[in-house]
């Protein structure tokens, strides 16, 4: 039997970092520094750590990081009123609003409130709507993020069969439709799913984006399948039962250091992009 390769998120995100790097000097010595805008409304303690990771992220790298705090009891009117100060405010290259916000907040309202032009991580229905079409600046960054593993590594997408377990709007309808893109034959499944390990057992590429802990079971994958893994649960469990299914996969992601990094990296990408684009608009 063939070995498995550990599909490394890490090496991913840093060769991603390195060229960023070049980039963010670039736009330095003309006198601009790629910001982000987070927003993170309430106290949730896991929302808060991938803020201040993604706010650390960008200080190592030399760019800017913005960090809007409300409280929990923020109003969607109130939200959508700090969003268009950020849209308003030039020195702002990208705007993420942290998922999920308390529930009485209209999400949807609030993701449509960022401008097109900073929405870095293609929440907005424009946004979703352009990366189905196959020309977002500014895709998901998740799903762009288990693109840019694919690609790194060579796997081959065209014509393969993928199965993407989950369907939600940040992340399995957008990677199905990017993976659709590419030519590969895709299966969406989600919880009304009828035999969902059958149709598992289907996948050249099985993409696990369900947040439940460990749900993809070994039995379910296809020798020499390949398997990403975009789920990140409480202790750091991924949505795949990575034991089971590392010895029948050809390739697999693992978590920590899996899908993960490479998406902060695609954030932090995806803000210099939308810095460069406006230093060439102003030039
Ligand atoms: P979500 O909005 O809760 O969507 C979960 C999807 O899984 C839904 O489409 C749901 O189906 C489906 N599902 C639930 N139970 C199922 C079952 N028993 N069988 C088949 N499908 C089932 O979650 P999400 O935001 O897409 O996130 C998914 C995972 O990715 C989570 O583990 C999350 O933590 C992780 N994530 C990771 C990153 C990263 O940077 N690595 C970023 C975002 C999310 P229905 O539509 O029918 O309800």
């Amino acid at each position: 039997m063939t070995e498995t390769w550990l599909l490394d998120g890490n090496r991913v995100a840093a060769a991603i970092k390195e060229d960023l790097a070049h980039r963010i000097q670039g736009l330095a010595a003309r006198g601009i520094v790629p910001c982000l805008a987070t927003i993170l409304v309430g106290d949730d303690p896991s929302s808060a750590t991938y803020v201040r990771m993604k706010g650390n992220m960008c200080r190592r790298l030399g760019m800017q990081s913005v960090r809007v705090d409300l409280p929990a009891e923020t109003t969607t009117e109130e939200l959508i009123a700090a969003i268009h100060k950020l849209n308003g405010d030039s020195q702002v290259h990208g705007i993420l609003l942290q998922h999920p916000v308390p529930s009485h907040i209209d999400e949807r309202a609030a993701f449509e409130a960022i401008r097109i032009d900073k929405d870095v991580d293609g929440v907005t229905t424009l946004g979703f709507a352009q990366n189905a079409f196959g020309f977002a600046d500014y895709p998901s960054c998740t799903p762009a993020a288990i693109m840019a593993i694919l690609d790194d590594y060579n796997i081959p997408i065209e014509g393969k069969h993928a199965v993407v377990i989950g369907r939600s709007p940040i992340l399995g309808k957008p990677v199905s439709a990017m993976l659709l893109n590419r030519h590969a034959t895709v299966t969406t499944c989600h919880s009304r799913t009828a035999r969902l390990d059958e149709i598992v057992r289907l996948g050249d590429i099985v993409v696990a984006a369900v947040g439940k802990p460990r749900f993809v079971q070994g039995d379910w994958i296809k020798p020499g399948a390949v398997v990403i893994d975009a789920g990140y649960n409480e202790g750091n469990i991924g949505d795949v039962d990575y034991e089971s299914c590392f010895p029948h996969a050809a390739a697999i992601t693992p978590v920590p250091a899996g899908v993960g990094p490479v998406t902060i990296a695609i954030l932090l990408k995806h803000t210099v992009e939308a810095a460069e684009r406006q230093a060439r608009s102003i030039r």
